[in-house]
């Protein structure tokens, strides 16, 4: 795809543009932003193998003990341009100024010749600046997730400012509205890089106190249907500026979560009251025994504490992580803690508005 643009970029650039020869990039360029155009960044999430490797190499070093490295969102969301950057120099200084530069250098070219399958194109790839700059994303993914993807991708880049516009959505038409949830349902992973990426779409202020009594009532059929209670303590009139419908999301998300993961006659306690000018919520339920290391990791994504016990409750590990990125959009701070061992607490601080 980036040399496909590369190569139609620098025909324009030096006047040799010509429809026949650069046929085939045209129709890949335009085939691909124009999927991702109406549907997001399915290239991202079904196609790239370089976004694949790097999470396997996430994967599997959760298998094994090592420090995970929790960027700081404020340094994170800095960070986070400079894929940007990467795509300005390659725009301008190798594909209109033809600034030359060392193909070995190029982390995309020795992926391609590692890859290749022949030996000797193969060895001929290691000991080169690429292969060192692969070695770093990498290993960069084994404490990050998906490290290059978040920092330094330049198709991510330009998949991000596309898909940001897309004009294919599912809209609610209200007066027709029957809460299938249609409207709503998006591919998880989309969702948590739109979140990651972006700040939140639609930022108004609003009655979070409103709103979690409704989510818990829509939740009490549920509930009672499984022989278990939201008991509930809000204080009320506690206003929040943010982007409601995330908000909605997570509100979903924490309590779903801990009817899902509870016994039976089980009791999930909610509780929402100010504390320093922040909004401070907590939802608590009876669950099993659960150590450190698996309250630590349960903001993980895909992280299930219990695979036989998640294989029945359904769902694919990645309703905390969600919350956790919905709440730091938010500026806000998520933690999980237990007091007696058999109960887990979700405990989140928000800013709360100013009237
Ligand atoms: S951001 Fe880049 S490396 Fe990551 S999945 Fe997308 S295209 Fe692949």
């Amino acid at each position: 795809m980036l040399n496909a643009l590369g190569n139609v970029v620098t025909a324009l650039t030096n006047g040799e543009f010509s429809f026949e020869s650069l046929a085939a990039q045209l129709i890949t360029i335009a085939v691909v932003f124009f999927v991702t155009a109406i549907w997001g960044r399915f290239f991202c999430g079904y196609l790239c193998s370089f976004g694949s490797l790097q999470e396997l190499f996430f994967w599997i070093s959760k298998k094994f003990p090592h420090k995970r490295i929790t960027v700081p969102a404020n340094i994170d969301r800095v960070l986070q341009y400079l894929k940007y950057v990467v795509v300005a120099f390659i725009a301008v200084a190798l594909w209109i100024m033809a600034i030359p530069m060392d193909a070995s250098l190029s982390p995309w070219g020795i992926f391609g010749m590692l890859t290749s399958g022949n030996l000797s194109v193969m060895s001929a790839a290691i000991f080169t600046g690429g292969f060192v700059l692969l070695l770093v994303f990498f290993i960069g993914s084994v404490f990050i997730e998906r490290f290059f993807c978040r920092y330094f991708c330049p198709l991510g880049a330009l998949f991000t400012l596309v898909s940001g516009k897309r004009f294919y959505r599912i809209q609610r038409d209200e007066p027709a509205c029957t809460h299938c949830g249609l409207c709503e349902r998006t591919c998880e992973l989309i969702f948590l890089s739109r979140m990651e990426e972006e700040r939140p779409a639609q930022m108004e202020v609003f009655c979070l106190s409103e709103l979690l009594t409704s989510t818990i009532q829509s939740f009490d059929g549920v509930a009672k249907m499984q022989n278990k209670q939201i008991s509930s303590n809000i204080q009320p009139n506690l206003f929040l500026c943010g982007d409601k419908k995330s908000i909605q999301k997570l509100l979903t998300i924490l309590l779903d979560n801990a009817l899902k993961y509870m016994p039976s006659q089980g009791v999930v306690t909610c509780e929402l009251a100010t504390q320093k000018n922040q909004l401070k919520l907590l939802v608590s339920n009876p669950s099993e025994t659960l150590n450190k290391e698996q309250i630590s990791r349960l903001f993980d994504r895909f992280y299930r504490t219990d695979d036989s016990r998640n294989s029945q409750t359904g769902g694919y590990g990645l309703g905390l992580s969600i919350a956790q990125t919905i709440v730091t959009a938010h500026k806000g701070k998520i933690t999980a803690y237990t007091t007696d061992e058999s109960s887990l607490t979700i405990s989140l601080t928000l800013p709360q508005a100013r009237l």
